[in-house]
């Protein structure tokens, strides 16, 4: 093997909405490490938020990634070169105290990306941090990583048999989290939105979802509508949608109920007023949910191939490589019309 590294082609962005196309060097993997050849990646509302506030700097983006083994280091055994393979984008240590007490989502050492970003012709990583796609396309397979999220979150509220849910945001882990809340046995199968997400609302459609309630349509109240729908309280809310809403689901709860929460936003929203009285008199348990590691890939795999998540639902436009900053665009400005925007490397 010849020394020096390769040159491959990699997007990087920088707020607000920069792109650039650069060469970057990817060193020849280390024992332990492997280079993948990205086939597909899906646009996460993250990579957009990185694009438009995050991103002081240059920086690569994408991180719902398939592809095939290019090269493998000499220690190397779980993968050979042309393998098809999901990779994780954080990775536990299986070393630190947290590891060693199984609590590997709780590591304190994950390994990440050793390159920058998967929109790019080669990725570099641990090769403990892939695992085999088995005959999933490449593009159905990049689900795989927000639906690890969805999973997540489901296990994290605890979806009782029979049970009211409510899922906050109408985003493509919103709408698994509704399809996964149906098969874990949910009665009802609330999702709220604003109107305006077209296309999302037609997989919510397709997914089966009890009841889509648009937040802004006029003189709807959430809180009305459940006092009247539910009116014990629902039993579990799963929030996708800004700190802020939070308040709203402590509301909506019953006595007892659980709320699982994995939202975000990068500016002062980030701050938020809860009712304390409701948290303790209602006694609510509300359970943040950060899903790195990601785990969950058998499972995740497993749905997507048996189409239980079917990935035609989801996968609503797809771009070729050399047009990732198209794709982030896309997704930025066309929430009508975009359930997942994802960069197929083979177009
Ligand atoms: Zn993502
Ligand atoms: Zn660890």
């Amino acid at each position: 093997m010849e020394m020096g590294g390769l040159f491959v082609k990699t997007h990087f962005v920088k707020k607000p909405m920069q792109f650039s196309v650069r060469d970057v060097e990817v060193e020849a993997p280390e024992s332990d490490e492997i280079v993948v050849a990205p086939r597909a990646c899906g646009v996460c509302g993250f990579d957009v938020l990185t694009a438009k506030f995050l991103a002081e700097d240059w920086m690569g983006i994408g991180h719902e990634v398939t592809g095939e083994v290019a090269e493998v280091g000499t220690a190397v055994r779980n993968v050979a070169v042309g393998d098809r393979v999901v990779v994780e984008n954080s990775t536990f240590c299986g070393l630190c105290v947290q590891c060693k007490r199984g609590n590997v989502v709780h590591c304190s050492s994950m390994n990440h990306y050793l390159s920058p970003g998967a929109f790019a012709e080669r990725l570099k990583v641990k090769a403990r941090a892939v695992y085999p796609l088995g005959d999933l396309d490449f593009c159905a397979g990049a689900l795989a990583e927000p639906l690890t999220v969805a999973i997540d979150m489901v296990e994290a509220a605890d979806i009782p048999l029979s049970g009211s849910v409510v899922v906050f945001g109408p985003g493509p882990i919103g709408l698994m989290i509704c399809r996964l809340a149906l098969l874990k046995g949910a009665a009802r199968v609330y999702l709220t939105g604003h109107a305006h997400s077209e296309a999302r609302w037609q997989a919510a459609d397709t997914i089966g979802v009890t009841e889509k309630l648009y937040v802004d349509a006029p003189g709807f109240s959430l809180q009305e509508y459940f006092r009247e729908h539910e009116p014990q309280g629902v039993d579990r809310v799963l929030v996708t949608s800004p700190p802020a809403t939070v308040a709203e689901a402590v509301d909506i709860c019953r006595f007892g109920g659980i709320i699982a929460y994995d939202g975000i936003s990068f500016d002062a929203s980030q701050q938020i007023v809860l009712d304390g009285n409701a948290l303790h008199f209602k006694r609510l348990q509300l359970r943040g949910v950060h899903s790195v590691p990601n785990l969950g890939w058998p499972q995740a795999l497993d749905l997507l191939g048996r189409r239980v998540i079917d990935p035609e639902v989801f996968i609503s436009q797809t771009f070729p490589f050399a047009e990732v900053p198209e794709a982030v665009r896309f997704a930025a400005d066309n929430r009508k019309d975009t359930v997942k925007v994802m960069v197929d490397f083979a177009l």
